[in-house]
This record gives C-alpha cells, structure tokens and sequence, in this order.
C-alpha cells in the first residue's frame, strides 16, 4: 500500500513537472513574440529579368511590381521611424524564388511582403488577393504547385534544391511548431489588414485571403505575405496596375496596412480572427463544343474527326466524348461552334468546371460571379 501511494507521489511530481515546463515553454515563446518590436521588412519585387512573370497585352508583372514596392518602401522609408526596409530587388534583375526567402531569414526580418500581379485565361476575372502559406500536400509537379511557383522555370538544378519543399509541405526547417503556428497567426493578422485597405481605401474587388504552398512563404521563418494586387489578364485593371495612380494606390493599402499592422503588433494588440480563408484552386470555367460521343475510346488522329486538331477527350457516364474549344465567353463559344458545325452539324455547346461537366446554366451562372 505504502508502495503504491509513493508511486501516486511520484506520478503527481512528474505531472506537475511536465505542467510547469509547459507553461515556462509557452511564456518563453510567447515572450519571444510579445517582447519584440518590428524593426525591419522585407520587400520582395516579384519575378524580375529573364522572369517577366504574368505577361499583359501591354505590359509585364515584373515591371508593375517593381514599382509598387519601390513605392511602398518610399513609404516606409520616409514615414516610419525605427523601420529597415531590405529589398530582394531594386532593378530589374531575376532572383531565385529561395534566394528571396533566404534574403528575409540572414537579415532576420519581422515581416516579409511579397508582390506579385495575378493572370488568368478568363479575361472576365478582376480584383485582389493576399496569400499566406498553405499547409497541404505540394503537387508533385512543382510547377503547379502554386501559382506563384512558376519561377522556377527559370532556375536551374530545382528537383534537388527545393527537395525539402516537395518531400514535407510542413516546414522542417522552422523546428519549433508553436513559432510555425504563430508565423501563420502574424500572417493571416496581416493579410487581413492588406485586403481591408485594399476594399476600403482604394477601390479594389476583394478576392479574400488565400492559402497555397508557395516556395517563397514556404521557406521564410517569419511571418509572411504575397499580394495579388490585380489581374494583368484583365483590360480596365492592367490600365490600373500600369498606371502610376494605380500603383501609387497600391502601394499606399499596403503601406497603410503595414502601419496598422506594426502599431498593433508593437503593442500586442493585434487581432487575430481572419475570417474566411479560401485554400487556392485555380477555378476554370469555360464553353466548348462537342463534336463527337462514343462508347469506346477514339483515336484523335482518326479519320472520324476529319483533321480537326485541337480535340480533347472527356469521360462521363462511360462514355468518351470529344471536344474543341476552350472559351469564357458565350459569344466566341456560338461562333466556334457555327465554325464545327460545318464538319460536324450536330456538334453542340457544353460547359465544364476543372475539367468536369456542367450545365451551361451553371456556367454563366459562375462566370458572371466572378
Ligand atoms: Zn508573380
């Protein structure tokens, strides 16, 4: 008996051991946080040099980018005291997407603000989104992971230098999970501030926060953010983002955001309640025609299709069915079908959403939500 409850003691001691070294572990890493004050930032230009980025009708990421993040550190520059603003670009030249996360850890920044110019087929599509890091499992192939991570096209040697990111989409290198979780907490603060400036202030559609694994966030050890400010592929927005309005514009969200962000961080008051957080899928909604169905596979070199080129295969309901075209608009849809129709006079109209089928009802219904 005496044995057992001696056994009870030790057990408790240990208990209360293990509590005690929680709650000193816990106040260390929260004291790490709340003692620190934001002395520097990180600017990072997105893409640069042999890396246009999003490419518009008259002009390139790289260029819009650049200005916006002079501009932006101009700003802090001359309107905070007590900040270091530490670009990874000033001119016009290509950095390695690691190489830009690299530069925020060795020069241990509190926050780093990536700015990029979005780009998608649907010409119809507008607004702005900031992105923090996703915690999913990367796409095998890099460079679909994430929309930003396209960079690496330009880069040389990337299957073994970014091993690490597509064997564990959970960062190894930041070992401490409790500061990993807290760089999201900052980062998701942060995004917030961004997207409600940019609403607000400045007159920009509000896309929301997003989560995608992307190289650049994946490898800081800091808080982190990358703005879409606007899509190039739009017409009345690439004139926004090629202005120097526009960008002042810009520029002057993410600086009031950044003003926000620092006084309420500095005083330990920053809120920490993002609402809705979209996790990134490119959506693709788009008309095609179709021009054939079989319930067996057809060759697309076959005679059957009369030399069209072009032809993709979709299955559904056991059945293989042959499409051309690839639009977003209703309009350009009808003349691509007229234009089949010659060939093919019972081809009609069909939708899709990622590849899959749905009513073209439903497709006007989301293209016109966007
Ligand atoms: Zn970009």
């Amino acid at each position: 008996m005496q044995y057992l409850v001696f056994k009870t003691f030790i057990k408790e001691i240990l208990f209360l051991k293990l509590i005690l070294l929680f709650f000193v572990s816990c106040l260390m890493s929260v004291d790490l946080y709340a003692q620190a004050k934001i002395t520097k930032v990180v600017i990072d230009a997105g893409h640069g040099g042999k890396d246009p980025g999003a490419v518009g009708l008259k002009s390139k990421e790289k260029d819009i980018v650049l200005a916006i993040a002079l501009k932006l550190g101009n700003y802090i520059e001359t309107l905070m005291e007590g900040v270091e603003v530490v670009y990874t670009r000033k001119t016009d030249v290509f950095v390695e997407l690691k190489e830009r996360a690299e530069i925020a850890n060795r020069n241990n920044a509190d926050l780093m603000i990536s700015i990029h110019v979005n780009s998608t087929k649907n010409s119809t599509v507008y607004g702005a989104s900031t992105f923090v890091m996703g915690l999913g499992k990367a796409d095998d192939n890099l460079y679909v992971a994430g929309l930003e991570n396209s960079a690496l096209r330009f880069e040389e040697n990337v299957k073994e230098r970014y091993k690490d990111f597509q064997n564990d989409t959970m960062p190894t290198h930041i070992v401490n999970s409790f500061i990993q979780t807290k760089n999201l907490e900052y980062s998701l603060a942060f995004a917030k501030l961004i997207q409600h400036q940019f609403k607000t202030r400045v007159g920009r559609k509000d896309l929301g926060i997003m989560q995608d694994n992307l190289v650049v966030l994946w490898f800081t050890t800091m808080p982190s953010v990358l703005i879409e400010t606007g899509f190039i592929s739009n017409a009345a927005e690439e004139k926004y983002l090629m202005s120097a309005q526009g960008q002042d514009f810009l520029a002057s969200a993410i600086f009031r955001a950044f003003r926000d962000y620092k006084a309420k961080y500095d005083a330990g008051t920053l809120v920490f309640n993002a609402g809705k957080v979209q996790n990134y899928k490119p959506l693709d909604i788009a008309y095609h025609v179709q021009i054939k169905s079989s319930p067996k596979p057809i060759d697309f070199k076959s005679k059957e299709f009369k030399g069209i080129v072009g032809i993709k295969e979709l299955q559904y309901g056991g059945r293989y069915n042959y499409i051309v075209g690839h639009e977003y608009e209703m309009s350009k849809a009808i003349s691509k079908q007229n234009q089949v129709r010659k060939l093919f006079p019972d081809a009609y109209l069909i939708a899709t959403k990622n590849g899959k089928y749905i009513t073209l009802q439903e497709a006007k219904r989301l293209i016109n939500e966007k």
